[in-house]
């Protein structure tokens, strides 16, 4: 026996329950098409909501910082590695967001890492959606704090949590998702910041999927639903719609400066490094200057919708660009997507353990990279497997 036989037994058992990861190699750059294992196929997979991750701008922009800067940043932030490009993408976003302060971290992830033990800790509770991101999950565990997760997207059950808990703990932070990942719907954000604020407690959004794709121009779900001013944290990614890599937390100076002081993927990890961070101030050059990008995205995932929907399609919850086509069994999503991938289509299936047993389904990433040719080239092959695979007559 060797000590690491446990592991290969592991990866057996994911392997016959259908839970083994095969991941797939990208051999060209992002956009509506891809060259997947070396087969070109329509891209219905990726995060790339506004085509921003090849955008000329952005190149250009990253090329001429690694003229200017070099590439790396070779401290954390708080020794020497804050350089004039990552302030100026902190003030920059800040004013994107029509707040008075932004931090920026390595990735969304470390951001909610960083974030949810700066603010609670043992003596304190986290009300939390049922089905928030890993990194919020984790984040809250990292806190040490009390996790008690109220029924998904529903402000009445997160009262009756609070209602019986609260006056346990010292402190209290409400955290959710802006947009779920795999229903593609929206947190009642209006309702959950109308409780919060009753008691009086920490709010907390994770917006990554809705910065770049929600509010006015892409400015993300506080700007939604006009709550300016009011939620205390607002979590983004500049790796989905900015199309480049990062976090971010905007919201209020103090939080912000505390979370300079005590997050703990600022102290004890470095920044993004210059090219990142040049390419995101192009990224925001390009949604400040207009909003044609995030119409276009709006539009191509409208149409995609309704088109879908007159083929027989079931779409789900999602009220936002992410559209997951609800087949039941994850078996059949298996079979869908691989059939879709030999027609060209790379989209992916997702099944239980990341959504319910029975919810199996198969999720398109709709994007302002697609031209209305490629959605139709995509729905003429959902037409074609739907109807092979009997899902629709
Ligand atoms: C994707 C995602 C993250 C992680 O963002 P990265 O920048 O890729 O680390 C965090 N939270 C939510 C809700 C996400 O969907």
């Amino acid at each position: 026996m060797s000590k690491t036989d446990w592991i290969k037994q592991e990866i057996e058992n994911l392997k016959t329950q259908g839970f083994y990861n095969r991941i797939r190699t990208i051999g060209s750059p992002q956009g509506a098409w891809l060259v997947v294992d070396g087969k070109k196929v329509l891209n219905f997979c990726s995060n790339n909501y506004l085509g921003l991750a090849n955008h000329p701008k952005l190149v250009a922009a990253a090329k001429k910082a690694v003229d200017e800067l070099g590439i790396g940043p070779a401290a954390v932030r708080s020794i020497a590695g804050t350089m004039s490009l990552h302030v100026e993408l902190e003030r920059r976003l800040a004013a994107f967001k029509g707040v008075e302060a932004s931090i920026t971290f390595q990735s969304g992830f470390t951001a909610n890492l960083a974030t949810i033990p700066a603010l609670v800790g043992k003596e304190d509770v986290i009300f939390s959606d049922r089905l928030n991101h890993a990194s919020i999950i984790d984040g809250c565990r990292l806190s040490g704090a009390k996790i008690i997760a109220y029924e998904h997207c529903d402000p009445a059950s997160l009262e009756a949590a609070i209602k019986e808990n609260l006056s346990q703990y010292r402190r209290a932070l409400v955290v959710t998702d802006g947009v779920f990942s795999m229903d593609g719907d929206v947190a009642p954000l209006d309702k959950v910041y109308e409780v919060a604020s009753r008691f009086d407690l920490l709010l907390m959004v994770d917006d990554a999927h809705g910065e770049g794709v929600l509010g006015k121009g892409g400015r993300g779900i506080v700007d939604h639903f006009g709550l300016h001013g009011k939620v205390d944290v607002e979590v983004g990614t500049l790796s989905k719609a900015f199309g480049v890599v990062g976090g971010v937390v905007a919201g209020s100076p103090v939080v912000v400066e505390w979370l300079r002081q005590r997050g703990r993927p600022f102290l004890f990890s470095s920044a993004v490094t210059v090219p990142d961070a040049a390419a995101c101030i192009a990224a925001l050059d390009i949604l400040e200057a207009s909003t044609e990008l995030v119409d276009k995205l709006w539009d191509n995932a409208k149409y995609f919708k309704a088109e879908m929907k007159k083929l027989g399609f079931d779409t789900g919850l999602s009220t936002t660009p992410i559209t997951p086509i609800m087949l039941g069994e994850a078996p059949l999503a298996q079979q869908f997507s691989r059939e879709l991938f030999e027609n060209g289509v790379f989209a992916m299936a997702i099944g239980y353990p990341t959504v319910p047993q029975g919810k199996a389904r198969i999720r398109v990433m709709i994007s302002a990279a697609h031209a209305k040719d490629d959605l139709d080239k995509g729905l003429e092959v959902f037409k074609k497997v739907g109807e092979k695979l009997g899902v629709i007559q």
